[in-house]
């Protein structure tokens, strides 16, 4: 054995059993979907079927209808999604937030980023085989067209090696159009999510010449959702995806994954049909029957036996593979299951551990903080600034005025009438222009005088609070000052 080590691995060597070498000839230094030069390999993986397969097909119909129903479903008024970043226009689950929630903003992020951490300490890659877009559409919607129109593994590898027949350019024809046209409805999917329906109505209906960014977008979108679904593929997972690569910095050894009990399965070795259960036990083998169904039905290609790899992104196909063998052999399930690796190395069934409940419950906190936060913000925003450059007047009447730039956001999706009240001193206030009658979903700009008796003012300046109220009701309170001339300076 050692001969085969490369120079660097001969001497010295550890004292036995300490540090276990590499074994080079079992060692994997290149991706499952490249060869050493890094030319691509394509997968062919068998097709899935198992009671998780069948778990993840009925949640993905689910996921599937709200991704494409999702820009056509109106909360208030308002879109599921919306995130218009060109007109900084933001709308979740029909709550429109605007540049000025900025609180609501960071804890989105925090709780984002927590969130990730967490979900995936605790439960590994479990949104990327179950929810993820990508694996929704790869696995459970582009892979199946390409079983219904190609076949299973063995006969998609036979067609890509036949000759350019009939047979062949039909059923590549057929598939590539329908992912062509597939990939047309995701890239307008995802721009209804960017502009919303009307707008992409526009683009569609209108005169083209009057979109041009717009088309050029649709264009773009579908290109890129093609690419990756016909070409890229799991790739996107493994070379894309910055959470794929986070992975093995955020997973420990009681992370929850797609795992093989090597304990049980060791030493792997065919099924003879003439050793007893107990006879293969007595020999050292252990219930892995080689059989390599967990390998071929991987989409990412990859052998789970060699421990949690990269590239899986716990579709749970394998399991289902593995299930299967034993149940046809009658040795227990769960050779391949979730689980962590204290719980397979102890042996113990999967369970919720204190770490597991207690990140569950800040993730859970953090979620209904937000929600807290969404569903209690106020609708309306106003912010009151001094206007540029101007400072106080003397009016004819002897009071004091001063000129104000108040700037007002309707976050609701109906017209709100908008007063200003002085709240802690007699004075007057006007909104130039009249009253502001503020459109749903927009922003207004007037300009505010106040008047004081220049009694008020003390020493050049006098505190300031004023109410805001939308349809009649106090929805917030400003403070700013009032300048006027100092009483000390003769
Ligand atoms: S190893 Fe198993 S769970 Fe991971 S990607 Fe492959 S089939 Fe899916
Ligand atoms: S499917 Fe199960 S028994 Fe077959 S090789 Fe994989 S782990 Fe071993």
């Amino acid at each position: 054995m050692t001969d085969q080590l490369p120079e660097r691995d001969k001497k010295p060597l550890p004292p036995e059993g300490v540090v276990k070498p590499v074994d080079w000839t079992d060692y994997r230094d290149h991706l499952a979907t490249a060869d050493q030069e890094g030319h691509r390999l394509w997968i062919y993986p068998r097709k899935p079927q198992g009671r998780f397969t069948s778990a993840r097909t009925y949640l993905s119909w689910l996921l599937l209808a709200v991704m494409f129903a999702g820009p056509f479903i109106r909360i208030n008024g308002n879109p599921l999604l919306l995130l218009n970043f060109v007109e900084r226009k933001f709308v979740i689950l029909g709550q429109i937030f605007w540049p000025q929630d900025m609180i609501i903003s960071a804890v989105t992020i925090l709780v984002f980023l927590v969130g990730i951490v967490i979900f995936t300490t605790a439960f590994g890659r479990l949104w990327c085989g179950w929810t993820c877009p990508q694996t929704v559409l790869m696995e459970l919607v582009f892979r199946k067209i390409e079983y219904f129109i190609e076949g299973d593994a063995y006969e998609q590898r036979t067609l890509a090696k036949a000759p350019w027949a009939a047979n062949k350019l039909i059923k590549k024809l057929g598939k590539h159009t329908t992912f062509f046209a597939l990939s047309f409805v995701i890239g307008n999917t995802l721009l209804a999510y960017l502009i919303g329906t009307e707008g992409l109505f526009k683009i569609v209906t209108d005169n083209p010449l009057n979109h041009l960014p717009g088309l050029t977008f649709m264009i773009l979108f579908t290109l890129l959702f093609y690419g990756i679904f016909a070409r890229f593929r799991e790739q996107a997972c493994t070379f894309i995806c910055p959470y794929g690569r986070l992975q093995s910095t955020l997973l420990d050894e009681n992370s929850i994954v797609v795992a093989y009990d090597y304990k049980r399965g060791e030493k792997r070795g065919m099924l003879r049909r003439s050793l007893t259960t107990e006879q293969r036990k007595a020999s050292g083998q252990g219930d892995c029957i080689d059989c390599n169904q967990c390998v071929t039905v991987c989409p990412t290609g990859i052998d789970i036996r060699n421990g949690t790899q990269m590239e899986c992104v716990n579709c749970t196909a394998c399991i289902d593979a593995c299930d299967s063998v034993m149940d046809k052999i009658r040795y227990p399930r769960g050779l391949i299951r979730f689980a962590s690796l204290n719980g397979i190395e102890r042996g113990e069934r999967l369970r919720a551990t204190p770490r597991l409940v207690g990140y569950s419950i800040v993730l859970c906190a953090l979620i209904g903080l937000w929600l807290f936060l969404v569903f209690t913000r106020s609708e309306v925003e106003a912010t009151l600034l001094r206007a540029p450059g101007s400072l106080f007047q003397t009016m004819p009447d002897g009071h004091l005025s001063n000129l104000y730039t108040v700037k007002v956001v309707n976050k609701t999706s109906r017209q709100i009438p908008i007063e200003f009240r002085l709240e802690n001193i007699p004075g007057d206030l006007q909104v130039m222009g009249g009253s502001i009658m503020l459109p749903p979903q927009e922003l207004a700009q007037n300009s505010v005088l106040i008047d004081l008796d220049p009694a008020l003012v003390k020493n050049g300046h006098a505190d300031l609070v004023i109410g805001v109220y939308a349809e009649g009701k106090k929805v917030e309170t400003l403070k700013t000052g009032f300048l006027g001339p100092r009483n000390d300076v003769k």
